[in-house]
């Protein structure tokens, strides 16, 4: 075998299986030398538009590794690149020269043959289960991988995109039932729409998010957090926002799928770096505010967390105390090792830590006294339906008054009208974050904000 330690990542690239059959400008993966996204679809295009007898289809094979992000975790992102350059030369050799061979990001190739019926497909697909399960030796750990694969074989009826989401769907199906096996999609296409549309989404949502990453198109939104004794600034919660090509997505569409595909980790160590440096900005023109950072489940697994939280830190001369870090309940109450060290590490490295949504967790309200945070926020869910909901009232009452004879600071989130901010003024709550208030804002915006208020006090 091939030890890839020693391989230049290039050196390691695949030969495309046929360039004969590749298309004019065949659009590459540069990791790897196989097709792209795109490439593939252009590729399946064509192929599809050479079948004349639907008993000799094309067939798409979906791959996926498995377990790819916790080798990707614990060995670093370098041995994660050769393991995949390794693993793409494989797929070279079991598929021979039949086909095309595309990296679809991540961690998932495409294989897709031609002129290719169910038997066949699945001669092919014992082979490459086969071949890509050989071990690996990445430094000083052996690997066993495994791949799920979804095949899908074309239909009359639907495009390339159709015929490689069936296959991508079934992939995660194959994954589901515990992976390393091969699966074929069914052959309705309508029952499976809805959740066709939904990939296709996810899929344009992840590739506006690699484009954001590299081409600088996040940013931070602002929004200020006020003190109810004095009106005082209490901090700023730092909310990311995605431009993709003059479209904002919001949070609500690229969280999700930033998650699932673990590009929250580098989204979240770029929103530490660009939040520290927004403190240090800061601090130079005069101003010491504390900024709110939400940190991900994803984050909080990942072994390299301390080390984002001091690379912030070390680029920017940002003191950990002005950098709040946000932690969901549910993350909080989460005993694995990984997570509860990293928890630690934080509060070590003097970051403060606020437990955010609280409320929403189905945790216990007894558990608050042994979580280390200072701060608690009171989920929007019990904000929103008050003053009418007597049941919501009842239990944000509950909530800020244990968490203050906790000695812990009680942030009221979403407060939208000024009843609203009366209740809560009058259940103690000891800060207000919401639309009624202040928006969350460009850090302009937000400038000009502080200026007005500091021009009224
Ligand atoms: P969150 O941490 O609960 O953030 C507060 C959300 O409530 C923000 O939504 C904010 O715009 C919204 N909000 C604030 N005041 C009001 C109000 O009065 N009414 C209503 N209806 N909404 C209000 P946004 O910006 O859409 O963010 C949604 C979620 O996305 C955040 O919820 C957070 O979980 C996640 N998120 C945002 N930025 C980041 C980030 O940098 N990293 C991670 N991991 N998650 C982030
Ligand atoms: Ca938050
Ligand atoms: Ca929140």
């Amino acid at each position: 075998m091939t030890d890839i330690r020693t391989l230049p990542l290039d050196s390691a690239q695949p030969k495309l299986p046929d360039p004969a059959f590749a298309p004019v400008t065949p659009s590459l993966d540069s990791l790897t030398g196989l097709l792209d996204r795109e490439g593939c679809v252009r590729a399946v295009e064509e192929l599809m538009r050479h079948v004349r007898d639907p008993k000799h289809p094309v067939a798409v094979f979906w791959l996926n590794i498995d377990r790819f992000k916790q080798i990707n975790d614990s060995l670093g992102h370098l041995a994660g690149d050769s393991v995949l350059a390794e693993l793409a030369n494989r797929l070279a050799l079991a598929s021979g020269n039949q086909g095309r061979l595309a990296r679809m990001g991540g961690d998932e190739f495409v294989l897709v043959v031609d002129n290719c019926d169910r038997a066949t497909a699945e001669h092919i697909a014992r082979d490459l289960l086969a071949t890509m399960s050989h071990s690996l030796d990445v430094g000083n750990m052996r690997l066993y991988p495994s791949v799920s694969i979804g095949i899908a074989l074309s239909l009359a009826q639907e495009n390339a995109r159709e015929l490689l989401e069936r296959a991508d769907t079934t992939q995660l199906e194959a994954k589901r039932y515990g992976g390393a096996q091969f699966r074929f999609a069914g052959e309705d296409l309508q029952p499976g729409r809805l959740g066709k549309l939904l990939a296709r989404e996810e899929l344009e949502v992840e590739e506006a998010l690699h484009v954001a990453l590299e081409n600088g198109g996040l940013t931070l939104n602002y929004q200020p957090i006020l003190r109810v004794a004095d009106n005082s600034l209490e901090a700023i919660e730092a909310l990311m926002r995605c431009n993709c090509e003059g479209t904002m997505i919001p949070p609500g569409r690229f969280i999700p799928v930033a998650e699932k595909t673990g590009l929250i980790v580098r989204l979240g160590e770029w929103t530490l770096l660009t939040g520290a440096r927004f403190v240090a900005h800061m601090l130079e023109t005069g101003r010491r505010v504390k900024l709110a950072v939400n940190v991900s489940r994803a984050q909080l697994t990942a072994p390299k967390f301390t080390q984002a939280l001091y690379a912030a830190l070390a680029c920017s001369n940002c003191p950990p105390e002005l950098l709040e870090l946000e932690i969901t309940e549910s993350l909080f109450m989460d005993n694995s090792d990984i997570v509860q060290r990293n928890i630690h590490a934080a509060l070590d490295a003097g970051f403060p830590l606020a437990i955010d949504d609280f409320g929403t967790g189905y945790s216990c309200l007894a558990s608050l006294k042994d979580l280390p945070a200072k701060k608690l926020k009171l989920d929007r869910a019990f904000i929103v339906d008050l003053p009418h909901n007597s049941r919501s009232f009842a239990i944000a009452r509950a909530i800020v008054h244990l968490a203050l004879d906790l000695d812990m600071t009680v942030v009221a989130e979403g407060v939208e009208t000024a009843e609203q901010y009366q209740i809560l003024e009058e259940m103690g709550a000891t800060a207000i974050q919401g639309y009624y208030l202040a928006r969350p804002m460009a850090e302009n915006s937000l400038d000009d904000w502080l200026a007005q208020r500091g021009a009224a006090q």
